[in-house]
C-alpha cells in the first residue's frame, strides 16, 4: 500500500518523489509499513497464512541514518511534513536532487478505471486485464457480474484473511483462459479444432497451469498455532472451512460463470488456497529509495551537504520506514513442480538487479543433463526430526540422500 508497484510485474513505478510522498501519506494515516526483514508480519489478517519469511531483503538503506548522525531508534516519524509538500511530491511539482538518476516507469492506469491497479506499461496493463484483472476490476469497465458484490468479497478478505485475494485471481485466470479457448474453438481459429469433444475439456485445459502445484485442502493442511489444545483442533479447522465458504459465496455473487461451475465448489476453493499454503515463495522487490538515499549518502561532502538540506526533513519524517520494499507472496507454477531435497541443488533467489516480481532459480552446484532439479521447501539445516515434521505438512516423508544418511547414523 505504501509503495506503488506495477500490479502485473511488481516493478516500482511513478518517481522517487511519488514513492516518498506516498509513504509519507500513509505514515500520516498511521498505516505501518511492511518490514522487509519479516519481523512485523504478524498481521492479524494473516493468522492462517504462510509464514516462511525470506531474509534476503536488503537493509543497506540503514547506512544513511547511521552515518548521518541523525537517526532515531523509533520507527514512528518524529517530524511531520507539511501537507502541501506531501502533495507536491506526489503530483510531481517538487523535484528532489539527483532523483533523475533513478528514473521509474511512468504510471499507466487500469483500463477498467478502478484506481486500484496501476501499471509500468500499456503491455503490463493489457496482459493483467486479459489474464486476471478484467473479472476482478472494481472500475466502470469491469467484466464482473457485480462490482458491488466484488467490493464485498474484497472487504471480507481484508477483514479476515487476504489469502482469498490470490485465490480469486486463480479462479479469474482460469475462467478468462477458458473463455478464450472456447472462443478460439468456436471460431476454429486457435489450436482447438473439431477434435476437442467438449467445452469441459477446454476448462480442464484452462486449469492446467494451476494443476501443477501440490494441493491439499486448506483447512486440512494449514499450520495452527502450537499453543492450541488438541481437542480444539477440529473445531478450529471447521471454522477455517466456514470462513472459506463465506468468502466463496461472496466471490460467486461477483464473478460466477455457469460454464465454469466446477471452479466454484468449496472443495476446489480449499485446494487453491491450500496450494498457496504449500507452494508460495515470499516475493520481495527492493525499493529504489534504498539506492537513492545511498547515492546521496555517497556524494562528495559539499554536494552531500547541499542535498541533505532538502532531504533531511523528509528522512526525519520517514523515520526508519524509508527502505520499505514491496512484499507479498507469489505462486510460480514451474517452481512449484520442483521436488524437495534437504540437500537441494538449486534455490529460489532474488538478485539486486531483479526489479520485478519474477523468481530466479539458481543452481547451487553443477547439474548434469537429465538430473532432477531440487529445491528445499524448509530450512534444511534443521535437525532431521524437525525437517520431517515440517515436510509432513506437504504430505510426504523425505527420503533424500541427506535424510537417508542421517537415519542410518541414528540407527547405528
Ligand atoms: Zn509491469
Ligand atoms: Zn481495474
Ligand atoms: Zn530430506
Amino acid at each position: 500500500m505504501n509503495c506503488l508497484v506495477c500490479s502485473y510485474c511488481f516493478r516500482f513505478i511513478g518517481s522517487i518523489e511519488h514513492q516518498i510522498g506516498r509513504q509519507l501519506f500513509w505514515l500520516d494515516f498511521g498505516v505501518p509499513t511492511d518490514d522487509c526483514e519479516g519481523k512485523e508480519l504478524s498481521h492479524p489478517n494473516r493468522d492462517f497464512c504462510n509464514s516462511h519469511h525470506s531474509d534476503e531483503a536488503g537493509s543497506s538503506g540503514k547506512e544513511l541514518q547511521e552515518n548521518g548522525g541523525c537517526s532515531s531508534s523509533s520507527s514512528k516519524p518524529k517530524v511531520s511534513i507539511p501537507k502541501d509538500l506531501l502533495h507536491s511530491l506526489m503530483n510531481g511539482d517538487t523535484l528532489l536532487p539527483y532523483s533523475e538518476h533513478f528514473p521509474l516507469p511512468s504510471i499507466v492506469p487500469c483500463p477498467g478505471a478502478c484506481e486500484e491497479s496501476y501499471y509500468c506499461s500499456p503491455s503490463c496493463a493489457h496482459a493483467d486485464w486479459e489474464e486476471f484483472h478484467s473479472l476482478l476490476c472494481t472500475g466502470k469497465g469491469s467484466k464482473a457480474l457485480s462490482t458491488e458484490a466484488l467490493l464485498k468479497f474484497i472487504e471480507h478478505a481484508n477483514e479476515t484473511n487476504d489469502i482469498f485475494l490470490p485465490a480469486a485471481k486463480v479462479i479469474s485466470f482460469t475462467i478468462l483462459r477458458y473463455r478464450k479457448f472456447k472462443a478460439d474453438w468456436i471460431s476454429g481459429k486457435g489450436k482447438y479444432d473439431a477434435s476437442v469433444k467438449s467445452a469441459f475439456s477446454l476448462l480442464l485445459e484452462a486449469w492446467k497451469p494451476v494443476s501443477m502445484g501440490h494441493k491439499k485442502c486448506w483447512w486440512g493442511c494449514v499450520d495452527l498455532p502450537n499453543d492450541i489444545d488438541h481437542g480444539d483442533e477440529g473445531a478450529i479447522r471447521m471454522q477455517i472451512k466456514e470462513l472459506a465458504d463465506e468468502s466463496l459465496q461472496l466471490l460467486k455473487a461477483a464473478i460466477f460463470d455457469h460454464e465454469c461451475e466446477a471452479l466454484f465448489s468449496l472443495e476446489i476453493y480449499g485446494h487453491i488456497i491450500g496450494m498457496f499454503e504449500l507452494n508460495n515463495l515470499d516475493l520481495i522487490v527492493e525499493s529504489p529509495l534504498v539506492n537513492y538515499f545511498k547515492h546521496i549518502d555517497d556524494l562528495p561532502s559539499l554536494e552531500k551537504r547541499e542535498a541533505e538540506q532538502i532531504i533531511r526533513p523528509i528522512l526525519d519524517a520517514l523515520g526508519d520506514e524509508y527502505s520499505t520494499c514491496c512484499q507479498g507472496t507469489a505462486f510460480f507454477p514451474l517452481q512449484s513442480c520442483m521436488n524437495h531435497s534437504c540437500k537441494p541443488n538449486a534455490k529460489a533467489f532474488k538478485r539486486e538487479e531483479d526489479l520485478d516480481g519474477d523468481a530466479i532459480i539458481i543452481t547451487l552446484e553443477p547439474i548434469q543433463k537429465g538430473e532432477e532439479i531440487t529445491i528445499s521447501y524448509i530450512d534444511e539445516d534443521l535437525p532431521i526430526e524437525e525437517r520431517q515434521e515440517l515436510l509432513a505438512d506437504y504430505g510426504f516423508r523425505c527420503k533424500c540422500p541427506k535424510c537417508l544418511e542421517e537415519t542410518i547414523e541414528g540407527v547405528n
